[in-house]
């Protein structure tokens, strides 16, 4: 049987219908019919070949969610009709002391981490095939339980930019007391902003975009700032516990380094090209740490997604059908996305299947 899809199949055409096989359903996996998947700025990187690892033809996708229509003989946790999701990795070697300790996203094995695209099975010889497609197959211990108490289209952005956010904030221990800033206001950013809020922080929102002020307000920041005036970095000299960088785009991290109060930590999560670079002194005046951060564990990932069911957070979206998935990466790289692109998975399923 074909899955339908949408696939890159070079760095530089638009992304077009493509269809494959998935494996058979093995004794641990499910198969999940795709309802939904975000669109994250990842994507774009890798079908772009900007971190210079793109397999071709690649089919996007890894903020997955579904209901489950078929489990393996051995599977436990799932059952035929429940909802379900997958995040960025669809498998690890199981055994190395990351993936014994619940870090699987950082996986020492051999082959590290299997990515849910882009990627390989750990045979290392089977590619893996993402979410933009109408089925996938995956092992069920890499598979997360989705609550049925929120809006799917919403929750389906929480399994990359919900995670890849909660997670440095929970490493950090931010909480009532803990001043924020978050650079960015993207899918990233909007989720670090709702998250750290809830958490009882007190955020500031660092923003290219001055038309963001009211919506990040909105979100549950308290202060705004717009980063294109150097003036208004210098009243907040020693000012944040820890910072969250969202931005994709390479850009000067130095300004936002002598905003921190001493011990204070910036951690980066946005994955321009261009390398990070910092003046020694402002580090080394404040024991200053830089940091970075990938997604969140399997375990992590399903208290993030219990975190948010319980108290009612979501992504802010657009939800698409596939075929305007084009523009919407043109309108990514334009900064005009609020806050996050979800593909309606129905518009591929009734599609003609691509030969
Ligand atoms: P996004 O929705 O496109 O948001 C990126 C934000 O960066 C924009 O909304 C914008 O915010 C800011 N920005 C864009 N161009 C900029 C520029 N030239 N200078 C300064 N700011 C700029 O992207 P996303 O999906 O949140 O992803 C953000 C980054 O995180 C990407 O590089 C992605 O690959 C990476 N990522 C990392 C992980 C991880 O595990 N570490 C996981 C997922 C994604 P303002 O308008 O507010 O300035
Ligand atoms: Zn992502
Ligand atoms: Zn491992």
């Amino acid at each position: 049987m074909k899955t339908n899809a949408y696939a890159a199949y070079n760095a530089t055409d638009l992304l077009k219908p493509f269809a494959f096989e998935r494996r058979t359903v093995g004794a641990h996996d499910v198969k999940i019919d795709i309802l939904y998947c975000g669109v994250c700025h990842s994507d774009l990187h890798q079908a772009h070949n900007d971190w210079k690892n793109s397999i071709y033809p690649m089919v996007p996708g890894h903020e997955i969610v579904g209901r489950i229509v078929e489990v393996g003989a051995h599977v436990e946790k799932f059952k035929v009709g429940e909802l379900a999701g997958v995040g960025c990795f669809v498998d690890s070697c199981r055994t190395c002391p990351e993936c014994r300790a619940g870090l699987e996203q950082y996986c020492t094995g051999t082959h590290g981490m299997s990515p849910t695209y882009n990627g390989y099975e750990q045979d290392h010889k089977t590619p893996t095939y993402g979410g933009y497609s109408t089925n996938i197959v995956v092992d069920e211990k890499y598979t997360l339980h989705v609550s049925d108490k929120l809006p799917l289209e919403g929750v389906a952005p929480l399994l990359c930019a919900g995670i890849t956010t909660y997670s440095p904030l929970r490493h950090w221990k931010v909480g009532r007391g803990t001043k924020v800033g978050v650079v960015g206001l993207g899918g990233l950013g909007h989720m670090a902003v709702k998250l750290a809020a809830s958490f009882g922080a007190e955020v500031t929102l660092f923003s290219t975009s001055k038309s963001k002020r009211t919506d990040a307000k909105q979100l549950g920041a308290h202060h705004f700032v717009l980063t294109s005036d150097p003036e208004n970095f210098k009243p907040l000299a020693h000012n944040f516990d820890f910072i969250i960088d969202t931005v994709s785009a390479t850009h000067d991290y130095s300004p936002y380094l002598d905003t921190l109060k001493t011990d204070g930590v910036m951690v980066c999560v946005g994955l321009p090209t261009d390398p990070i670079s910092a003046p020694p002194f402002s580090l080394v005046g404040y024991r200053r740490s830089v940091a970075g951060s990938m997604i969140g564990g399997i375990a992590e990932t399903q208290e993030m997604l219990d975190y948010c069911a319980e108290h009612n957070i979501t992504s802010d979206i657009e939800v698409i059908p596939i075929q305007a998935i084009n523009q919407a990466y043109e309108r990514m790289v334009r900064n005009d996305v609020k806050y996050r692109f979800v593909i309606d998975m129905a518009s591929l399923k009734n599609a003609p299947v691509p030969a």
